[in-house]
């Protein structure tokens, strides 16, 4: 049967474009359509953004440490309304780029809600288009739990669109979102309370770095509140919002931010005319090769809910692309060794196993850990300080996991990725020279292992 496309994909955001452009690249007749915003989560509600805010956020701490450096600055004055207006023109400016990506190299673009109606057949704004295969690329979307209340809280999705900085946010949860936005708050000036329900925030995360970034939001003076939780939020008769924990305090907010996980998105896919399911958390359900429960129907990036980050998306994009078009350069993802970074200020980069993992998984472990004042401080009044961890399999001097929190943590940590997937040992690392001076210097330079 003759198909309108080889490969119809349902999401314009990192994976879904990565997928069509390199399948229109190897010859492939492809379709993308997308609802919202072309390059979708990261580069409109996302990485891009975040890390747009984020740098605002860090202008905070250098006029402050300027004056150790003989700089007088007049009193600093940040006006939100400028940063969004800014970072909306920067997004604009990437959606086009995008367009540009995706039509330059063949890909026909429909713009619109898609729902698949049988397992080759798409239907967007009233039309029904045939393909070999449908490609599921649509992402994820922020989950906020349904206490009492909720639908005053806000998710990342609005936060990016707030028309002032509120005064007083309530962040809730502790993973990367979280974290990463109580630092854009604190930094630019509101006062900021971080509320997880856990003991203690970045679970997931080697337990020297959890510690070392609260003692260094502490001391950057946020409001961390561990082991609470939400009962319900009330909206005042000014506006603001009264919230009740679950221990019986209350606290008083501008804004509630929720950062509590996200969910595939599947609203109205249509994919109860198909055979896909879903797995036990709601993700759709894939095999190694990203193929569904429906043979010709496959899934990717934050929607198979895996690792949800954008450069997996991209591989993943890209390993669907050659499997289906260019067999013959087919390459599965690797899921090992992921660097990643949380954006938080300071910033942490981290790869590889964190200690606990190594101990669990059996290693004969030895760390390597250093804590220090940056140079860059020595002539401020601030005491932050960076650590730097390296987790070592003690029978093969393999690095298993390298971890740090610090200025530019993950900038560095992306070189050192590629030494430890590489198989690097302490040795190599040893025999390394630095750089000097820097920070990153220190990664080569530690010799004794700390006890334990
Ligand atoms: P998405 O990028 O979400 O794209 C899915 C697209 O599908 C969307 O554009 C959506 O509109 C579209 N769509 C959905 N349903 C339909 C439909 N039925 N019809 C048509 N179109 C549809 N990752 C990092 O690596 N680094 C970071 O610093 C980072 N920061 C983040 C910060 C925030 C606040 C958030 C929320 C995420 C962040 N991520 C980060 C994660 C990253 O954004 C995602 O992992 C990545 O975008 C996933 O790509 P995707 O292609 O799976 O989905
Ligand atoms: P995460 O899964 O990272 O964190 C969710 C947090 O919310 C956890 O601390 C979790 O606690 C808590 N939580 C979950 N449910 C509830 C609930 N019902 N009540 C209270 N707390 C709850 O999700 P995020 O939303 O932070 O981010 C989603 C994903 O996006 C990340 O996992 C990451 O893959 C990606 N991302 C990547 C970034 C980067 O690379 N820098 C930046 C931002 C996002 P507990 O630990 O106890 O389960």
């Amino acid at each position: 049967m003759a198909y309108d496309f080889d490969l119809y994909v349902i999401g314009a955001g990192s994976g879904g474009v990565r997928a069509a452009r390199f399948a229109a690249g190897f010859g492939a007749k492809v379709a993308v359509a997308e609802s919202r915003y072309l390059g979708g989560t990261c580069v409109n509600v996302g990485c891009v953004p975040k890390k747009l805010l984020v740098y605002g956020a860090h202008f905070a701490e250098d006029f402050e440490q300027a004056s150790g450096f003989g700089w007088t600055l007049d009193e600093a004055q940040f006006d939100w309304p400028t940063l969004i207006a800014n970072k909306d023109r920067e997004i604009n400016r990437l959606n086009g780029i995008y367009r540009n990506l995706l039509v330059n190299s063949g890909v026909t673009l429909h713009e619109g809600h898609a729902k698949i109606v049988d397992p080759h057949t798409v239907e967007i704004n009233g039309e029904r288009f045939t393909a070999k295969n449908i490609l599921i690329a649509t992402g994820g979307w922020p989950q906020i739990p349904e206490i009492p209340g909720h639908e005053h809280a806000i998710s990342s999705n609005q936060a990016f669109f707030l028309k002032e900085l509120p005064k007083r946010v309530l962040v809730v949860g502790g993973g990367y979102i979280a974290v990463e936005f109580a630092g854009i708050f604190h930094g630019l000036g509101a006062q900021t309370t971080l509320l997880y329900r856990g003991e203690l925030f970045l679970r997931g995360f080697d337990g020297a770095v959890r510690k070392h970034l609260q003692e260094e939001l502490t001391k950057r003076g946020m409001d961390l509140q561990f082991n609470a939780d939400i009962e319900r939020i009330d909206k005042q008769a000014d506006g603001s919002l009264k919230v009740t924990l679950k221990d019986g305090r209350q606290l008083e907010a501008d804004c509630v931010f929720y950062a509590t996980g996200r969910r595939p998105m599947l609203d109205n896919l249509g994919l109860e005319n198909t055979g896909v399911k879903l797995d036990k958390k709601g993700f759709v359900e894939v095999d190694e090769l990203y193929q569904t429960a429906e043979p010709s129907i496959l899934a990717l990036g934050d929607v198979i809910g895996r690792v949800q980050l954008t450069p997996v998306a991209l591989a993943e994009g890209m390993a669907v692309a050659r499997r289906l078009f260019k067999p013959e350069q087919y390459r599965p993802v690797d899921y090992k060794m992921i660097p990643t970074a949380v954006f938080s200020l300071p910033n942490i980069g981290t790869v590889g196993l964190t200690e606990e993992e190594a101990r669990e998984a059996g290693h004969e472990v030895q760390v390597y850990e250093s804590r220090f004042r940056p140079m860059k401080l020595t002539l401020t009044e601030c005491q932050e300080r960076t650590l730097m961890k390296l987790v070592v399999d003690a029978k093969t001097d393999k690095v298993v996991g390298c971890h740090m929190v610090g200025p530019d943590a993950g900038e560095i940590v992306q070189g050192l990725a590629i030494a430890l997937k590489a198989g690097a040992t302490k040795r190599h690392f040893d025999e390394t020279i630095g750089v000097h001076p820097t920070a990153a210097e220190e990664f080569v330079t530690m010799r004794t292992p700390v006890a334990g």
